[in-house]
C-alpha cells in the first residue's frame, strides 16, 4: 500500500490518504477523495511515499480524474513559493490556479462524474483506408482530376501533410487543411475521408517557417542583449519608449523557442486592450497560439487547461495574470509585457501574487528564459537592473518613421485668471483639438477615473497637503473637518489658508463625475466623439466596436479613462489631452508619482504614431512639479532617479517590503477592537515599522467597515523571519475570541 499527501481547495494545508498501487496515480495528478460524510473532492496529490502516516484512519484515493498529472514539477514550485511567499494556503493557491470545472466537487460519485469535462479536442482528418497507398492515390487523381479538380486537390493536400508531420496514422488536424466544413462533410460522405475528435495538439518543432517582420539595427542590437541575458541565466529587462518595436522582437525569440519545441507564455495586463498585439501572434504563429483569459466562459478555460497539460510543448499561450498557472510542458521563455502594470497584481482574493513577480521566480525555479518589457519600467525592476541583478536593455529610438510627440503643458490656473479656460478646456487644448479636427485628424482625450479619494488643494498655487511621515496626499475624509494620510492614521485640521501661498483659497478636489463628453460636444458640435471607459465597454464586443469604429475614423474625438493608455495603435491620432494631471499627481498612494509618469507618458504614446508629430496638451495647475517636467522632457531616468531617493528617504519599495492586513466588518466598534488587537500584536515583535490601523482609502464596501494595518520590512532582511512573525500575530489575533470574528486579509508587495 502507498500513501499521498494531497491538496484539496479548501483553506488547509494537506491531507493524507492511502493510494492503491493499481490507480497509477503519480505526483501532480488529480483524483477523487472523499472528504468528510459527504463531499467529494478533486484533490493534487503533492508526494507519494510507502510510510504509513500517523494517522488512526485513513480514507482511499477513489480514482484518477484526467490521464495527464495536471500540475507539473515546476508548477509545484511556483506555488510552494507563493503560499510561502504571499502568506496562504497551497489550498488557497489551487483554489485560484485551477479552472473551477477542471477540479469538479460534488455530493456524489455519479454527480461528480456528471460535472467532469474533457480536455480541448479538434477535428482530425484521414485519407480513407482505401486511399492510403501511394497507387491507389495516382489513380484516383487520375480518374477524378479533371471532373472534380478541387476533390483531388483536398485529398492530395492531406496525403502531402500526413507525409509532412509524419502522421503514422494519417490523421491531420483539419485547421491545417483550410478548406470549408461542407467541402469536407461532401469528401467524407463518399467515403474519401475519416474524421476524429482528439486532443488538440500543436504542431511539431521545426516544421513551420514563421514569416518573421525585419528588424531594425536597434531591435537587433537588442535581441542579441536578450539572448546573452539568458545565456547569463539573467531576467531581460527591455525598456523601450512606445513605439520602438519591442513586439518584433518578442516575436523573433517567440519564434526561437518554439521552433526547439519549447512552451512560450506571453503575459499581457489586459486582454481586450492587447487585441492588437493577440491577433499579430495569431496571425505569425497560426494554429500554435492559446488565449487565457476570464471573458472564456468556464468550459472552455477548463478544456483549454487540461489540453495544455496533455501537450508535450512547442505552445504558445497568451493571456493575463491566471495565465502563469497553466501547464507549461518544455517551458522555454515567458514574456510579461507592460510588466509595470498594476493588473498583473492579484487584489481582491488570496493568495494576493503577483504575476510579473511570479514569472521571475519561475525562471529561478526552473530554466525558464524571462524577459519583462515596458516603456516605463516599475521602479522594482529598474532598481534589479541598475545594480546588475537584471541584465538591463533599452531601445531609445521610435521605429521606423515614428517620432516622439510635442509635450505641451497647459497651466490651468493661469488659463482661469486669462479667462481662457471654458469648462474644463484650456485654450491650449481647445487650439489644438482644432487644428486636429481642421486637417482631419483624430483627438484622444484622456479623463481619469474620478478620484475616489478626495484631496484639498488650493486653488492659486495647487498646493496640496501631504502627510510629514509618509510623503503621501492626505485624505480629506466626509464626516470629519480633518485630513487623514491613510497610512499611518497621522491627522491635521483642514485649514481654508493655503500653507504654501497663505490666500484662502483651499478647496476639496477628487470629488465628482466630470462630463467631458458634453462639454466636448458642446465645444466642438461637429465633431464625433466616442467614449471609452467602464460604463461603455462592460462586454468585449461592445469594447472592440468602439476601437474599431475609431480606428475606421468613424469617430473624431475619442474620450476615455485609464484603458485608452494602453497599447493602442491609431493612425490618425494628432492630438492627446490630459484633462486633469493634478488628479493623477494627488492619489493617497506611495507610487503616485511613478504612476502619474507611467500613465502621461503613455497617454502620450498615443499620440503621432504614423503621422509627422503629435501634440500632447498636459493641463494641470503645477506646472513645475517634477512628474510634469520629466513627462515634458520624456526623461524616464530623471524620474526613476529622483523618485527611487524619495523611496529611499520613506523607506518605501523598492526599499522595503510593504504588507497590508485588511479588516472588514459591519460591525465598527468590532472592526476597530480586531484591527488595534492585531495591530498591538504585530507592534510586539515589529515596533515601529507597523502603521495604522486607519481606516481603509473606501471606508465602506457593501455595508461593510473596512480598516487596514500596513507593515514595513526593511529589503535585505529575512522576509522567512517576517513571515513566521506575521503567522504568530495572526494566530494570536485569531485566538482572541472578539476579534476572532472578524476575518482578515494579508496582501503581501502591496
Ligand atoms: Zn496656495
Ligand atoms: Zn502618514
Amino acid at each position: 500500500m502507498l500513501y499521498a499527501q494531497v491538496v484539496l481547495p479548501l483553506a488547509q494545508p494537506m491531507y493524507s490518504f492511502s493510494l492503491d498501487e493499481s490507480l497509477a496515480v503519480e505526483v501532480g495528478d488529480a483524483v477523487v477523495v472523499q472528504f468528510g460524510s459527504s463531499r467529494f473532492y478533486t484533490g493534487i496529490v503533492w508526494s507519494i511515499s510507502d510510510v504509513r502516516p500517523d494517522y488512526p484512519r485513513l480514507k482511499p484515493i477513489l480514482r484518477k480524474l484526467y490521464s495527464h498529472p495536471i500540475l507539473t514539477p515546476e508548477g509545484q514550485r511556483l506555488w510552494e513559493w507563493i503560499a510561502d511567499y504571499y502568506l496562504a494556503t497551497l489550498g488557497e493557491v489551487m483554489r485560484l490556479a485551477l479552472p473551477s470545472l477542471a477540479k469538479p466537487s460534488a455530493t456524489s460519485l455519479t454527480e461528480l462524474d456528471e460535472r467532469s469535462i474533457e480536455p480541448a479536442t479538434e477535428q482530425f482528418i484521414a485519407l480513407s483506408e482505401e486511399l492510403q497507398s501511394e497507387e491507389s492515390l495516382s489513380a484516383y487523381r487520375a480518374k477524378h482530376e479533371r471532373r472534380a479538380p478541387r476533390r483531388v486537390e483536398t485529398v492530395e493536400r492531406i496525403a502531402a501533410l500526413a507525409v509532412e508531420r509524419k502522421a503514422e496514422d494519417g490523421f491531420v488536424p483539419r485547421r491545417l487543411i483550410g478548406v470549408e466544413p461542407q467541402h469536407l462533410a461532401a469528401l467524407r460522405t463518399k467515403g474519401l475521408i475519416r474524421i476524429e475528435e482528439r486532443i488538440r495538439e500543436n504542431l511539431n518543432s521545426a516544421e513551420q517557417n514563421f514569416l518573421l517582420p525585419t528588424l531594425s539595427q536597434a531591435q537587433d542590437v537588442a535581441l542579441s542583449e536578450i539572448r546573452k541575458a539568458h545565456a547569463e541565466h539573467k531576467v531581460a529587462l527591455l525598456h523601450g519608449v512606445t513605439g520602438s518595436g519591442k513586439t518584433e522582437i518578442y516575436i523573433h525569440l517567440i519564434a526561437e523557442h518554439l521552433s526547439a519545441g519549447r512552451s512560450v507564455m506571453v503575459l499581457v495586463p489586459e486582454i481586450v486592450i492587447t487585441s492588437q498585439l493577440i491577433e499579430r501572434l495569431e496571425r505569425i504563429f497560426e494554429g500554435r497560439t492559446t488565449t487565457y483569459h476570464s471573458r472564456l466562459t468556464p468550459l472552455r478555460r477548463g478544456r483549454t487547461f487540461l489540453r495544455l497539460a496533455a501537450s508535450t510543448g512547442g505552445e504558445l499561450i497568451v493571456g493575463v495574470r491566471s495565465t502563469i498557472f497553466l501547464p507549461m510542458r518544455r517551458p522555454g521563455l515567458i514574456i510579461v509585457d507592460e510588466e509595470h502594470d498594476m493588473g498583473y497584481k492579484q487584489s481582491d482574493m488570496q493568495p494576493r501574487y503577483n504575476a510579473r513577480d511570479c514569472a521571475v521566480v519561475m525562471s529561478r525555479l526552473c530554466d525558464v528564459q524571462v524577459v519583462l518589457g515596458s516603456a516605463t519600467p516599475s521602479l522594482e525592476s529598474y532598481m534589479n537592473a541598475i545594480s546588475g541583478k537584471y541584465h538591463y536593455i533599452e531601445l531609445k529610438e521610435r521605429w521606423g518613421k515614428g517620432v516622439l510627440p510635442e509635450i505641451i503643458i497647459s497651466d490651468t490656473i493661469r488659463a482661469l485668471k486669462r479667462g481662457e479656460r471654458k469648462t474644463h478646456f484650456n485654450l491650449d487644448l481647445r487650439d489644438n483639438i482644432n487644428r486636429s479636427l481642421t486637417s482631419g485628424e483624430q483627438v484622444i482625450l484622456f479623463q481619469n477615473r474620478r478620484g475616489y479619494a478626495p484631496y484639498l488643494q488650493c486653488r492659486t498655487c495647487g498646493y496640496s497637503p501631504r502627510c510629514p511621515h509618509c510623503n503621501v496626499t492626505l485624505t480629506q475624509h466626509k464626516a470629519s473637518s480633518r485630513l487623514e494620510c491613510h497610512y499611518c492614521g497621522f491627522t491635521m485640521e483642514r485649514s481654508l489658508v493655503c500653507p504654501n501661498c497663505e490666500t484662502q483659497d483651499m478647496a476639496t478636489m477628487g470629488f465628482g463625475t466630470e462630463k467631458v463628453e458634453e462639454e466636448v460636444s458642446r465645444l466642438f458640435p461637429e465633431a464625433r466623439v466616442l467614449r471609452l471607459d467602464g460604463d461603455t465597454s462592460t462586454s468585449e464586443t461592445a469594447f472592440q466596436r468602439i476601437v474599431s469604429s475609431f480606428e475606421q475614423h468613424e469617430g473624431d474625438i475619442l474620450v476615455g479613462t485609464q484603458i485608452v493608455s494602453k497599447g493602442f495603435d491609431f493612425e490618425g491620432v494628432s492630438t492627446v489631452g490630459i484633462l486633469n494631471a493634478d488628479n493623477l499627481l494627488s492619489t493617497p498612494d506611495f507610487r503616485a508619482t511613478e504612476r502619474a509618469f507611467q500613465l502621461m507618458m503613455q497617454v502620450a504614446g498615443r499620440a503621432g504614431r504614423h503621422n509627422d508629430r503629435g501634440r500632447v496638451v498636459i493641463q494641470t495647475s503645477q506646472p513645475k512639479h517634477p512628474v510634469i517636467q520629466y513627462v515634458a522632457s520624456a526623461d524616464y531616468h530623471a524620474m526613476a532617479r529622483t523618485e527611487l531617493a524619495e523611496r529611499k528617504a520613506f523607506g518605501y519599495p523598492p526599499y522595503s517590503h510593504l504588507i497590508r492586513f485588511q479588516l472588514h466588518n459591519s460591525d465598527y466598534e468590532l472592526l476597530r477592537y480586531a484591527a488595534h488587537t492585531l495591530a498591538s500584536n504585530l507592534r510586539a515583535i515589529f515596533g515601529q515599522r507597523v502603521m495604522g490601523p486607519v481606516s481603509s482609502a473606501i471606508e465602506m464596501l457593501r455595508g461593510e467597515h473596512r480598516a487596514e494595518i500596513i507593515l514595513k520590512i526593511e529589503a535585505g532582511a529575512s522576509m522567512k523571519r517576517a513571515r513566521e512573525c506575521i503567522t504568530r500575530a495572526l494566530e494570536a489575533t485569531r485566538k482572541e475570541p472578539r476579534a476572532k470574528k472578524v476575518p482578515i486579509s494579508v496582501d503581501v508587495d502591496i
